[in-house]
């Protein structure tokens, strides 16, 4: 059993040069949620390339299953997944194989491309896992599932896609899995494996609030209706929702994006605004929306406006039962060493995997990149000389190469691990 272990990571340690190879041409071509036609094709060739039993492609938009069926019998499945899409973020990082792409195409664009999330790593490193899982089949005791899901960040609000997407068009189908595995990569110090028991993401939906007046010339706005200041008291308004509910489970609304139709002589017909609401409990939800859709409408009412809002792409938090955890860290620990497995916080981020763990059950786990270390209270701060911290989804956002390796050990570790029984909730 040892043995493997050893073995599983000398062929990452191996294929380490060829996932920074990767990961830097990914980095290069990003391509945005619903449009990863290059990333999809160069993932399936490398997959077909390895010879796996099966390269299903084409699910749910670009979604890439590759299925590696193991040479010994095993009642188990287990799916390793990465998110392949980008964002319409500058790239400031700073490498020599940063983003110039430019998405004309795209709606609402054009729109500077770039990686800013760091799913290039996560897709190099789970290819970089099939590499070492493949060179290991004859000894796998059951099936591996590689998931490349696509729109993570979420599709165009006229199209369908992501992970639920992808359930939906049947990539579990068969054989369907006994544990999820995910990742991310995230500001913390090289080579830390963050995990934490109960939801390590939070609930999210997209929110569009379209305010309407009046249209009417710039210089006359008593005989239209404005609805720029009905927005403005919108966006004031919502400061105070976060003193409706309870501030022991932080909640978020945050307006990204303004939309207006207006022109500086023309008091426009519409103010839209588009935004994210996030929740730690997945409970306060529906009551955020309730009091953010009362507090839209009877604004834009003192306007003499109105205001419609709708919520659009909900996501479930990513939550980390403690019987996976306990299950898991035995194998996290022996990746990345014992002091680098560490509990974080949660955070108000979110991730579609939750769509496949809250289904299949699993795990999810982030990967520090970055050039920090922790403090006294264990929380992440830069080292002298080095990058800084840069959160994700800034222009400036970096990931360091000499990490991913973990991430293809982690990967590979995890999958022997649930495969042989060791690493599951139940027998
Ligand atoms: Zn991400
Ligand atoms: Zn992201």
């Amino acid at each position: 059993m040892h043995e493997i272990h050893e073995e599983l990571d000398r062929s990452a340690e191996k294929a380490a040069p060829q996932v920074i190879a990767w990961r830097r041409h990914l980095h290069r071509h990003p391509e945005l949620s619903n449009r990863e036609v290059e990333t999809a094709r160069f993932v399936a060739d490398h997959l077909r390339a390895l010879g796996l039993d099966e390269v299903r492609t084409g699910i749910a938009g670009h979604g890439v299953v590759g299925v590696l069926r193991g040479g010994l019998p095993g009642p188990r499945t287990v799916a390793l997944r990465a998110d392949i899409d980008a964002l319409p973020v500058r790239d400031l990082c700073g490498a020599d194989f940063a983003s110039e792409v430019v998405d004309a195409a795209y709606p609402g664009g054009p729109f500077p491309v770039s990686h800013a999330c760091g799913h290039d790593c996560h897709t190099a490193m789970l290819m970089g896992a099939a590499t070492v899982l493949a060179g290991a089949r004859e000894r796998l005791p059951g099936t591996v599932l590689f998931v490349f899901q696509p729109a993570e960040e979420g599709p165009p609000v006229t199209e369908e896609g992501g992970a639920r997407a992808m359930v939906e068009a049947g990539a579990f189908a068969g054989p369907v899995p006994t544990m999820v595995f995910g990742m991310h990569v995230t500001p913390y110090p090289k080579g830390y494996v963050g995990y934490r028991v109960g939801n390590q993401y939070a609930a999210s939906t997209l929110v569009r609030i379209v305010v309407t007046g009046k249209q009417v010339h710039g210089s006359t706005p008593w005989q239209g209706v404005d609805p720029m200041p009905a927005a403005g008291g919108i966006m004031t308004g919502i400061g105070q929702i976060y003193r409706q509910v309870s501030a022991f489970d932080p909640v978020t609304v945050t307006i990204g994006h303004v939309e207006d139709v207006g022109r500086f002589n023309i008091i426009g017909e519409t103010v839209t605004l588009w935004g994210t609401v996030r929740c730690a409990v997945a409970s306060d939800m529906a009551e955020v929306q309730r009091r953010l859709t009362t507090l839209a409408e009877h604004t834009a009412a003192a306007y003499n406006a109105t205001a419609a809002v709708d919520y659009l792409q909900p996501v479930p938090p990513v939550h980390n039962s403690a019987e996976w955890v306990a299950a898991g860290l035995p194998t996290l620990r022996r990746v990345a060493g014992e002091e680098r497995v560490v509990e974080t916080g949660g955070t108000l981020g979110y991730d579609d995997v939750s769509e496949f763990i809250d289904r299949f059950g699993g795990l999810y786990v982030t990967l520090g990149v970055q050039d920090a270390t922790l403090d006294a209270a264990g929380r992440p701060v830069p080292v002298p000389g080095g990058r800084g911290l840069v959160t994700n989804h800034n222009p400036h956002f970096y990931a360091d190469d000499d990490t991913l390796v973990t991430g293809v050990r982690l990967h590979a570790q995890v999958a022997y691990a649930h495969l042989t029984g060791a690493l599951t909730t139940s027998p």
